[in-house]
C-alpha cells in the first residue's frame, strides 16, 4: 500500500493520521516542532492547544459543535477519545487537560504500528506522492511561501479579518431591508444579497461612543507582523475620527428606507449575504477586535440588530487560510494537483474542534482513495458535511473568511417554525437528521 504522508502534527494532522492508519494506511507524520516552534505553541507534543482548553459545548441536540463531537465519537476519532479520557469538569462544555491529552496522543500515534513520526521542517510543497497539508494557522514562513506560488497571491490569507456573522432569522425585518447600494445587481437574487440597518444622528454617536469605550483583546507579541493592509478594525476606525465609519463602511448613500421613505439614514450599517442557503450575513467591514461579550452589546444597539444572534462574532488574527472556494474540490484535493489535500485551519475553518475534524475527514478520504475505494464527501445534512461544503463551495469565495461550524449551515428541516421560537425543536430536528445521515454514511465507507 502507498504511503500517507501528512505534514504538521496539530488537531487535524493528528486525526488524519490516525484515521488513516486504522484503515491500514502506512502513514508518515511530518512534524516541525520542537525543532522549529511557533510564537504559540510551548511544547513539542502533537495535537498542542494553543490557548484555551475549551472543545465547547458537548450538547450534541443543540448545539452544532457538540454534534461534530458526536460525529467524530461515533467515527473512533482519536482527539475525542484523548478530550474524553482527559475531561476536566465544566458543565455541558468539554474542558481537556491540555498536557496530558497531547501526551497521550502523541503517545497513541507512536505507539500505532502503522504511523511514523519524522520530526523536522518540511519547506516546500511536495510535487509526488499522496499528502495532506495541515499545517495550520501558524503554518512556517518557508512552506506558505511555496504555498503562495502554488496558488497565487489573493488567495493566501496570512490575517483573517472576521466580520460578525448572524442568523438572518433574528435580524428585526420590521426595521432592516433588502437593497443593494445604487440598487446594484443584475438580479432579484443579487439584490437581495444586502440587508440595511438605518441609523439616526442619535444612534450613530451613541454608537460610536460604545464602540470607543469597549474592551479589545491585544494582539500576542510577534503575531502583528504584516497587519493592517486593508483590514482595520471598526474601533481604530472610530478612533481616527468620528465620523470615519460615517464615510467608510456605515456610509448612508445609494439607499432608501421603505420603512420611512422621508427621513434620510444618518448612517447605514450594512449586512452581506454569508452562504448560498441565505441563512447567514456578516456585518460588512466589521472586523473587530473587541470581547465577544462586548462586542455583542454593541451591535446589539445597530437597529434592527437588538435581538440578533450570532453565528460567529468577529475577530483578527495571525492566520494563514487559503481561499478553499476556488482552490480545493469536495474532496478536499487541491484542484491544480489532486495528489495534495488540505485539512485544518488552512482550510478556512475555525476551532481546534473544526480543525480535528476537516483531518477525520480528509484522513478517511486520502486512506480511501489510495486502498482504491473512493469515498464520496459525507451529506450535506451531517455537521462535518455542512462544514466541509461552506469552505469547499457554499461560501462566498471573494469574501471569503474562517468558520466555525454552526446552525446556519444547515438546510432548512422542512414544516418547522424559523425565528426563535421554533428553535429549539429546529436544533433538535437538525442533529437527529444528521446522525442518521452520518452513520449511514460510515456504514457504507
Ligand atoms: P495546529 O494545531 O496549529 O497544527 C499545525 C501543526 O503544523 C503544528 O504542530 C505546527 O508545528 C506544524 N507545522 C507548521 N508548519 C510546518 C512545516 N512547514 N513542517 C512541519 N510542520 C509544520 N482554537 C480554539 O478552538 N480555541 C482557542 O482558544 C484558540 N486559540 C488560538 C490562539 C492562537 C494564538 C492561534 C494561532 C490559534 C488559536 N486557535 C484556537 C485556533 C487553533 O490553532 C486551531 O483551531 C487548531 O489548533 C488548528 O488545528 P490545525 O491542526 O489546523 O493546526
Amino acid at each position: 500500500t502507498e504511503t500517507l504522508h501528512i505534514i504538521g502534527g496539530g488537531m487535524a494532522g493528528s486525526e488524519a493520521a490516525w484515521q488513516a492508519a486504522q484503515a491500514g494506511v502506512p502513514v508518515v507524520l511530518h512534524e516541525m516542532r520542537p525543532e522549529v516552534g511557533t510564537f504559540a505553541h510551548q511544547t513539542g507534543n502533537l495535537a498542542e492547544m494553543v490557548c484555551s482548553n475549551s472543545f465547547r459545548s458537548d450538547d450534541d441536540e443543540q448545539n452544532a459543535v457538540g454534534l461534530l463531537h458526536w460525529e467524530m465519537r461515533a467515527a473512533g476519532g482519536l482527539i475525542m477519545e484523548m478530550a474524553d479520557r482527559h475531561a476536566l469538569p465544566a458543565g455541558s462544555a468539554l474542558a481537556v487537560d491540555r498536557d496530558p491529552f497531547a501526551e497521550d496522543v502523541t503517545a497513541r500515534l507512536k505507539a500505532h504500528p502503522n504511523v511514523t513520526v519524522e520530526y523536522g521542517e518540511i519547506t516546500e510543497l511536495p510535487t509526488e506522492g499522496h499528502w495532506i497539508i495541515a499545517t495550520g494557522p501558524l503554518t512556517s514562513g518557508s512552506l506558505a511561501q511555496s504555498i503562495l506560488k502554488e496558488t497565487g497571491e489573493e488567495s493566501l490569507a496570512f490575517f483573517d479579518a472576521i466580520a460578525p456573522i448572524v442568523y438572518a432569522d433574528t435580524i428585526d425585518m420590521e426595521k432592516a431591508w433588502f437593497q443593494s447600494r445604487y440598487d446594484k445587481g443584475e438580479t432579484e437574487e443579487e439584490r437581495k444579497a444586502y440587508l440595511n440597518c438605518p441609523m439616526s444622528k442619535e444612534d450613530y454617536e451613541g454608537f460610536i461612543d460604545a464602540l470607543l469605550a469597549a474592551e479589545k483583546t491585544e494582539f500576542k507579541p510577534g503575531e502583528t507582523a504584516g497587519y493592517f493592509d486593508g483590514c482595520l478594525p471598526i474601533e481604530v476606525m472610530a478612533e481616527r475620527g468620528r465620523e470615519t465609519l460615517r464615510f467608510g463602511p456605515m456610509k448612508p448613500i445609494g439607499l432608501t428606507n421603505p420603512h420611512q421613505p422621508d427621513v434620510k439614514p444618518y448612517a447605514v450599517v450594512q449586512l452581506r449575504r454569508d452562504n448560498a442557503l441565505g441563512t447567514l450575513f456578516n456585518i460588512v467591514g466589521f472586523q473587530t477586535k473587541m470581547k465577544y461579550g462586548a462586542q455583542k452589546e454593541v451591535l446589539r444597539r445597530i437597529p434592527g440588530l437588538e435581538k440578533a444572534e450570532f453565528a460567529r462574532l468577529g475577530g483578527i488574527h495571525r492566520n494563514t487560510f487559503i481561499n478553499s472556494p476556488t482552490l480545493l474540490d469536495d474532496q478536499m484535493r487541491l484542484k491544480s494537483r489532486p495528489n495534495l489535500r488540505f485539512a485544518g485551519q488552512i482550510t478556512g475553518v475555525e476551532g481546534y474542534v473544526e480543525s480535528a475534524a476537516m483531518g477525520l475527514l480528509a484522513g478517511r478520504l486520502a486512506a480511501a482513495e489510495i486502498l482504491g475505494k473512493p469515498l464520496a464527501s459525507p451529506p450535506q445534512d451531517t455537521a462535518m458535511g455542512a462544514l466541509v461544503r461552506h469552505i469547499t463551495g457554499g461560501a462566498d469565495a471573494k469574501t471569503f473568511q474562517p468558520m466555525n461550524v454552526n446552525f446556519g449551515l444547515f438546510r432548512p428541516v422542512d414544516g418547522l417554525k424559523g425565528g426563535r421560537r421554533g428553535r429549539k425543536d429546529r436544533y433538535k430536528a437538525y442533529t437527529d437528521r444528521a446522525k442518521a445521515a452520518w452513520q449511514q454514511w460510515l456504514d457504507a465507507a
